[in-house]
């Protein structure tokens, strides 16, 4: 993306309020979602890997490491920055030890037996692949969730005017409650939409037609079925390359078992944030207020929470484009002027800067 970016404020946070350790939760989650799954794919490249025809202590140690290391994180989130987002945190360990850590070392078994000729393998791989699937349903049973139909409101008419004229089959409209301190954050699955309750609430005019249109785009392109149909389609290429190379000196080896790893994952992500800026794209052609988008995703990532700037490596392992990256590809596709651009994120940061003062005082 472009290099403009740079000029962009690290945070919107200017004082040490909830968003601003809000804001440094994620970092420390983030990297410490990156560094486990690396620790799966460093085991992986190790000389003394085994399948599991010859299971390895390694194993234990990395499932009860991450296990360990998720459960403290998410204490110390509790006990130490007595963040509201925290209940159930031995269901959330375990969720986040199954997906993707116990799913990636499998994935990684099934890739060694390929290598060996075993065509068992692809067991391993579709195992894996089955976790994942019901990682989706776990994970809502372990952050406890519960999705609440709803049939009226202003989001919900809102909704319906808009799927109209994006001519997308829009099946239900869900409201998460908040007061379990879930994220805040709009979802689309199947043909249906999601908004958790907090976050419905602080919406109105563009800012609520850019944010259902955003999650009305991810149905009216199909991206959870692009989903289910690339992903699968990585780890395929990556297990066939396991299956058919050749004999490998140790020294190419460990080059060849990091790219057959780190490739589907990177590629998955990357697909993930294809289909962000995408969905940001036909938000704004529906709303036709470049502005008004801008504004709004930042008001997204300040009601979350979410940091504004992203570490670039940290960036390639993340579903989401950071703020920045997201609002330039925005003023990119509505052909907005460099000046007119840099103009609209003074002006976005200034007025939440106010917001933040007015709240604190
Ligand atoms: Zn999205």
């Amino acid at each position: 993306m472009s290099g403009k970016t740079r000029n962009l404020p690290a945070s919107f946070m200017t004082k040490q309020d909830n968003n601003q350790i809000g804001a440094i939760q994620i970092f420390y989650h983030q990297w410490i979602g990156i560094a486990l799954l690396m620790a799966v794919v460093i085991w992986f490249v190790w000389p003394d890997f085994r399948s599991l025809s010859q299971p390895a202590p390694a194993w234990y140690w990395l499932v009860g490491g991450s296990f360990i290391i998720r459960y403290l994180v998410l204490w110390a989130d509790r006990r130490l920055f007595g963040l509201r987002r925290t209940p159930y945190i031995a269901r959330r360990a375990l969720w986040r030890t199954i997906s993707p850590t116990i799913s990636l070392l499998l994935i990684a078994i099934g890739f060694r037996e390929l290598c060996q000729h075993n065509l068992f393998g692809f067991g391993w791989l579709f195992l894996a692949g089955v976790i994942v699937l019901g990682a989706i349903a776990l994970r809502q049973w372990a952050e406890g969730w519960k999705l609440h139909r709803v049939r009226g409101g202003s989001a919900y008419k809102r909704a319906q005017i808009l799927a109209n004229l994006m001519h997308v089959q829009l099946n239900r409209i869900y409201m998460v409650p908040s007061e379990r301190g879930h994220l805040t954050q709009a979802f689309a699955f199947g043909k249906s939409i999601g908004l958790s309750e907090n976050y419905s609430h602080s919406l109105q005019g563009a800012a609520l037609d850019f944010t259902v249109g955003h999650e009305l785009a991810h149905i009216r392109q199909q991206h959870g079925r692009l989903r289910m149909l690339s992903i699968p389609s990585f780890y395929l290429g990556a297990s066939l390359a396991c299956f058919v190379h050749p004999a490998l000196s140790p020294r190419f080896r460990i080059g060849f078992d990091l790219i057959v790893m780190l490739a589907p994952i990177l590629a998955s992500y990357h697909l993930l944030r294809r289909g962000e800026y995408e969905a940001d794209r036909v938000a704004v052609e529906l709303i036709k207020d470049p502005e008004a988008a801008i504004a709004a995703l930042a008001n997204i990532h300040h009601t979350a929470g979410v940091p504004t700037r992203q570490d670039p490596v940290a960036g390639l392992f993340m579903t989401h484009p950071s703020f920045p990256h997201r609002a330039r590809a925005i003023a990119r596709a509505a052909s907005m002027p460099d000046d007119l651009f840099e103009t609209v994120i003074r002006e976005t940061y200034e007025r939440l800067r106010e917001a933040d003062k007015s709240e604190t005082n």
